[in-house]
């Protein structure tokens, strides 16, 4: 059996069409009908005004953060839980990230951390230039409290959709709740492009202010002439022919998702210790990742040693997100706990979970093997115990 991965590209078939075009009319350079093609089948996809595509969902937060203005020696708060990508945008514009811990309904942004730390932030009189909720393996934030707090702050949110494309938070898709959302086009996304991003908005001028700053910021003269720095972030026309054919098969991978999802739970909830990612109600996750913990005082395996194991199966499984707040290179970060006297949220995520394999494209006969491999191993410390 090949190497059961946890998330692998799942093409469609009707890529080719759309990249031979691409080909057949020689649009090989960056921008032409694809790119403006799929801005509009993406922007119509999640009900937004405009979207604007570029080459990374990274570039697209770093463009996000430009418009917003912050810059150098400014603040931003970001989730903790996440991956790097989602907060270094601000270190490259020069400014400084706190880190807000997670709640445990939907493992993103708690918003009672985020009340404590923007009211800290106005008594020291620098409030962030944005707050940057990233939604985990799939599961919206709680995108009504969060914006309840930062609107009374007059703070704009940035969605990092990255991870959440396709899913529905009341009635609604992930990422257009915020002043801008991004989303990512990567090869263990749920959709890909092999390599992109996107920036959406209700508000179509700042979409052309990201085109114009993903572009070099050209300004309107017949010579090259800038007024201000941009960046080479655009997607190319190629790509953007693969992302449309992905796009149209989107809802079936959400599908296809969330029923690997729920074989993992028929088969594995009824295990003592053992507790999926929670989905909160009035939301509807993509459930990008199969995520669950192990409790330790039940199970007492760790998810590196469930790793290690279901690896020399073949099987490769990932540890929770290291929270960001513990990595070296935030080291002098500011971070806001959910609640103040215990253990991070997030701390205790990460010790304690892991994600399954959950492509699209994943076969029943893989995910039993999966299942089975999976039951065989967290017995393994059980009968050590029971021996001594
Ligand atoms: C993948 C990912 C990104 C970065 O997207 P790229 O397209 O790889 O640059 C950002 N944030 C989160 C949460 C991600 O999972």
């Amino acid at each position: 059996m090949n190497r059961i991965l946890l998330s692998s590209p799942h093409m469609s078939g009707k890529e080719q069409i759309y990249v031979n075009e691409a080909f057949e009319t020689n649009w090989i350079a960056p921008l032409g009908p694809n790119v403006s093609a799929f801005e509009k089948e993406l922007a119509a996809y999640v009900n937004t005004k405009g979207a604007a595509l570029t080459n990374s969902g990274t570039a697209a937060i770093h463009l996000a953060l430009s418009i917003l203005g912050v810059g150098k020696g400014d603040s931003v708060f970001c989730s903790s839980f996440t991956f790097v990508a989602s907060a270094n945008p601000a270190i490259y514009l020069g400014a400084h990230v706190t880190f807000i811990d997670s709640e445990p309904e939907t493992w993103n942004m708690s918003p009672q951390a985020l009340e404590r730390a923007l009211s800290d932030a106005k008594k020291r009189g620098q409030l962030p230039k944005a707050v940057i909720v990233v939604h985990l393996y799939g599961q919206s934030a709680k995108m009504a409290e969060l914006l309840e707090v930062a609107d009374q702050y007059g703070v704009p949110i940035v969605e990092d959709a990255a991870e959440s494309l396709g899913s529905d938070y009341k009635g609604k898709k992930s990422g257009t709740f915020g002043k801008i959302g991004i989303y990512s086009f990567n090869g263990n996304k749920i959709i890909t492009t092999s390599g992109g991003g996107a920036l959406v908005s209700e508000d179509e001028e700042l979409v052309e202010k990201a085109v114009f700053l993903a572009t070099q910021a050209r300004d309107a003269a017949p010579h090259y002439q800038h007024s201000v720095t941009g960046y080479n972030y655009r997607m190319s026309n190629v790509s953007a022919g693969i992302g449309r054919a992905q796009l149209e098969v989107l809802d079936e991978r959400v599908f296809q998702r969330r029923q690997v999802y729920e074989r993992y739970v028929e088969e594995l909830s009824s295990i003592e210790g053992l507790q999926f990612m929670p989905e909160l109600t009035g939301t509807k996750s993509n459930r990008w990742l199969t995520a669950l913990t192990f409790d330790p005082g039940i199970m007492p395996i760790t998810p590196y040693e469930v790793m290690d194991l279901l690896n020399k199966e073949n099987i490769e499984t990932r540890v929770l997100w290291k929270p960001l707040h513990l990595q070296p290179v935030f080291e002098n970060s500011r971070f806001y706990k959910h609640h103040e006297q215990e253990q991070a949220i997030s701390e205790t995520l990460f010790t304690r979970g892991l994600c399954l394999p959950s492509g699209s494209n994943m076969t029943v006969e893989e995910q039993d093997f999966v299942i089975h491999q999976l039951k065989q191993v967290i017995k393994q410390p059980l009968l050590i115990k029971q021996i001594i």
